[in-house]
């Protein structure tokens, strides 16, 4: 794979990658079925891996970081960077349906509550009516059961797995298991099957075009403004200190 552009946010590389060049990049890795992991970061990632080695290692180790938080597009540009679009993860699950359809790509839907995972991938189905869901299971991110998850999960031999644990859960168990998996394309997802679903409601696309998703996310969800503060001031602060080498 050629190497991609990169920022440098809070000491961890995000890719300077547009939706369009990310379908690329999967086409190409479905095609050399080496096991890769995707992770869609946003500014709670990045102060969550300072405070987490671990999380902190694996996105430093993901194959592809994804710049899916409109305040990592503002952080690079104040560092006279650019990253050239938000790439969501929630947008990027139909690109992937549509794509899978058109390759016949087998589809893993791992995570989220039970019986998120299968809606989302019989809405998907609905509307791509060629996708092949290799599954559909809510399992669960703890080392209880781990092996047998493992063990199921490559027994359906998918081409691409969707992680819907949130992070930093998702993000760990793809780090931890990848090998064993043998997937070629795994990535975390957050809620994108709640979106899909219709469990949880995306902000409509005007809100999200002016780069206030996160705000309609603290109003519709209000039990998150410790994390959205985090990402609104928190990161923010962190991004200007970092600037004035106080970091
Ligand atoms: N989730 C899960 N098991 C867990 C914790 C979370 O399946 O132990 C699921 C949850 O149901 C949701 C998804 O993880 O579908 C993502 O959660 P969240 O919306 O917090 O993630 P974000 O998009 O903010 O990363």
């Amino acid at each position: 794979m050629p190497a991609l552009p990169s920022v440098t946010l809070l000491g961890l590389p995000v890719h300077a990658i547009t939706m369009a060049e990310t379908l690329a990049w999967i086409e190409a890795a479905v095609t050399q079925r080496v096991p890769r992991q995707i992770c869609t970061a946003n500014p709670e990632f990045l102060m969550a891996a300072r405070r987490d080695p671990e999380f902190h290692r694996v996105l430093a180790g993901a194959d592809l970081v994804l710049p899916d938080g409109v305040g990592l597009l503002w952080a690079a540009r104040y560092h006279g960077r650019r990253l050239p679009e938000r790439v969501a993860g929630s947008d990027l699950i139909y690109r992937l349906a549509e794509l899978a359809d058109r390759h016949g790509w087998r589809l893993y839907f791992l995570g989220a509550a039970e019986g998120v995972a299968p809606a989302a991938a019989a809405a998907l189905q609905a509307r791509w009516p060629g996708l092949v869901i290799a599954g559909a299971f809510a399992g669960s991110p703890g080392p209880a059961g781990e092996d047998a998850l493992v063990e199921r999960v490559r027994a359906a031999r998918p081409d691409v797995l969707l992680v819907a644990y949130g992070a930093p859960a998702q993000d760990k168990w793809i780090a931890r298991h990848k090998d064993r998996l043998g997937v070629p394309v795994s990535l975390g997802v957050g809620g994108a099957f709640d979106f899909v679903v219709g469990v949880a409601q995306r902000a409509p696309r005007w809100v999200q075009r002016l780069g206030l998703e996160w705000l309609h996310r603290l109003w519709r969800q209000p039990w998150r403004a410790g994390r959205i503060l985090t990402a609104v001031v928190a990161f923010p602060l962190a991004v200007l200190r970092a600037g004035r080498g106080q970091d």
